[in-house]
């Protein structure tokens, strides 16, 4: 589309996305109305500032209008830009895919605008490391003097990244299978899925379904198409992209590469598939060392980022100094406190069983606190592969009782302490009830497995819950370090 002057466009969704799709549309000349379920306070408040520019929102939700705004298709609709969380099993998308209607994501709209004129896109999906990754990549760019941001999933508008003043050599861009899903003409330079297990099964209806939105990110791929070896499923999906000439599938692994592949020997970090020196078969990159934390979940998402890098030409020497300015986010196993011996670490971020099975795999004799809502995921995988490091279990939320249900197939030796509570002021009983069960020498880790949101705004306010009871333990005993 050049042409917007008149175009009729709906935006679904207000909040992060759908305002500045709103915005950029109608400054673009297209006639804008955004669909909003909710009409809570914010909701409207937001919708105040649209309509003073001259837009159309409409809200509702079911219980005050019978239907949901977002349910049909405002008459004369030409095209849809929607908010990513919309389930694609709506029925304003029936009502689309039956008008003959195309809907786009906030993610498309910003490559259909100017997606390929901005900058080259190194593009990062996976179920776990997505945003460390990304991070861990924009601090290698950096490091190599490129002009580049890390953006998208992350935060950061694509929208507000491609169409603001700021100039990029390259974006290290998140995208979440949500993104992927909606945006059917993305391509990037290069890109990879760092790994795939089942979460948002609820969202995407299977996991062939999530798999195939995740392999999306490699469809035209130019350069490279990086996979993890050790998780066959993002090897295939590279096998199934239809990519441009030359572009080369990459792999990475924590074991030894082999040619075309990054990998680790004796402690290096050590790339076989860009070698400049035809002379030489492998080039070092940096130490385990310089890795952030130095975890073997973590050493892969060094080793993906990598990969981008030097397929997008960065210097070993780059890669090294943006692994050692790295600095991990909050949340992120993330150690708060020693208090009494014990050791207690925030993984608030672990939302799904994977995450916590990368977390609870760091340590050997763990207090774990788990539980909140588990989206459709099962918790038997984990809690197997963990068993053997389980001092004790206590679990809050309001799906816990998956958690306690695979602890006893799995792990029925392990003292369980269910709380029976999803009242915020949970955390700091599960962080008391935690440090009885713990001895000197155990790590008490939140490693919840499950999403936030039936107790906390987000996992950010869970970790600092944590974070608050762990502190508010160390000045009861007086001990913390
Ligand atoms: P995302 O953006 O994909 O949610 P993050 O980088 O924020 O990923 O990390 C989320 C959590 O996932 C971390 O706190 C950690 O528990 C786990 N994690 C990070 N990297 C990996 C990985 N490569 N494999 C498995 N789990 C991981």
């Amino acid at each position: 589309v050049t042409d917007w002057q008149g175009k009729h466009v709906t935006v679904a969704g207000l909040g992060v996305s759908g305002i500045p799709a709103a915005k950029v549309l109608h400054g673009l000349g297209a006639v804008v109305t955004v669909v909003n379920d909710g009409d809570d306070e914010r909701s409207r408040t937001q919708a105040a500032e649209l309509e003073a520019l001259g837009i159309t929102v409409r809200l509702g939700t079911a219980s005050t209008s019978g239907s949901a705004a977002g349910d049909t298709l405002p008459p004369g609709t030409e095209l849809i830009v929607t908010t990513p969380g919309w389930k694609p099993d709506k029925p304003l998308f029936a009502a689309a895919a039956e008008a003959g209607v195309e809907v786009w994501g906030d993610v498309e709209l910003a490559w259909r605008l100017r997606g390929p004129d901005a900058a080259p896109w190194l593009a990062v999906t996976g179920t776990n490391g997505k945003t460390t990754t990304v991070r861990m990549l924009a601090s290698i760019l950096q490091a190599a003097g490129l002009r580049t941001a890390a953006v998208g999933n992350i935060g950061v508008s694509l929208l507000d990244a491609v169409l603001g003043e700021e100039q990029y050599d390259v974006l290290a861009v998140e995208l979440s299978s949500y993104q992927l899903h909606w945006s059917p003409s993305v391509r990037a330079h290069s890109a990879t899925v760092l790994n795939l297990a089942p979460d948002h099964l609820d969202w995407h209806g299977s996991m062939e379904a999530y798999a195939k939105d995740k392999g999306r990110i490699y469809e035209g791929n130019r350069v490279a198409c990086v996979y993890n070896a050790a998780d066959k499923a993002t090897e295939d999906l590279v096998r199934e992209a239809d990519v441009e000439e030359g572009c080369r599938a990459i792999g990475f692994t924590l074991g030894s590469p082999r040619p075309s592949e990054l990998g680790v020997v004796d402690g290096i970090l050590v790339d076989r598939a860009f070698v400049e020196d035809r002379q030489q078969s492998a080039q070092e990159l940096a130490e385990v060392a310089d890795v952030n934390p130095p975890a073997p979940h973590n050493v892969a998402n060094a080793l993906a980022a990598a990969a981008l890098a030097r397929a997008f030409g960065v210097e070993p020497a780059a890669v090294r100094d943006g692994l050692r300015n790295f600095r991990p986010d909050a949340h992120r196993i993330e150690h708060v406190a020693d208090v009494a011996g014990v050791s207690y670490v925030d993984d608030s971020k672990a939302t799904n069983p994977h995450a916590a099975q990368a977390s609870l795999a760091a340590y050997e004799s763990i207090v774990w606190i788990a539980g909140g809502l588990a989206k459709g995921a099962s918790f038997d995988e984990l809690v197997a592969a963990s068993a053997k490091r389980l001092r004790g279990a206590v679990l809050i939320g309001k799906e816990r009782h998956l958690v306690r249900e695979a602890l006893a197939r799995h792990a029925p030796q392990v003292p369980v302490a269910d709380l029976g509570r999803t009242d915020t002021g949970a955390m700091s009983a599960a962080v008391e009830e935690a440090a009885r069960l713990a001895a000197p020498g155990d790590t008490v880790l939140l490693a919840p497995a499950c999403a936030s949101m039936d107790m906390f705004v987000n996992y950010n306010k869970r970790g600092e819950a944590f974070a608050d009871a762990v502190h508010a333990l160390a000045a009861e005993r007086g001990d913390a370090t």
